[in-house]
């Protein structure tokens, strides 16, 4: 399959990784949008949140119990945005599941 993010995962494209473990991976946003700007990616395969099901659900959890350990060791005591873009309508433009943590600054107009 050719997605960036599972190649990145198994390290056929380097990244600037800020945390792995077996079953998910983080690292620094290219195109940052914030000074601080870290995806996190499950190594498992699923193109978005339409693919979470009951039965690879815990992978999502997983991040989200890896989440605050990293914004807390990346400095982001005065809080961080998750953002999760879904499909064309959002913006997606890699179809491998990421969450996108952004800080380091106070952030601006709200989306919601
Ligand atoms: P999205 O628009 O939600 O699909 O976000 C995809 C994100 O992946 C964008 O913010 C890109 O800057 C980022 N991105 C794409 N390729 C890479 C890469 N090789 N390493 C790090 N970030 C990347
Ligand atoms: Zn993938």
């Amino acid at each position: 399959m050719d997605c960036i993010f599972c190649k990145i995962a198994n390290g056929e494209i380097p990244s600037k990784k800020v945390y792995e473990d077996d079953r998910c991976l983080a690292f620094y946003d290219l195109n940052p949008q914030a000074p601080i700007h870290v995806l996190f990616i499950p190594k498992k395969h699923l193109c978005c949140v339409n693919e979470i099901t009951e039965e690879n659900a815990g992978e999502v959890a997983h991040i989200f119990t890896v989440i605050p350990k990293v914004a807390k060791e990346l400095g982001l005591e005065n809080g961080y945005r998750i953002i999760n873009n879904c499909g064309a309508d959002a913006g997606q433009t890699v179809m491998h599941l990421h969450f996108h943590l952004l800080g380091g600054k106070t952030m601006g107009e709200k989306i919601i």
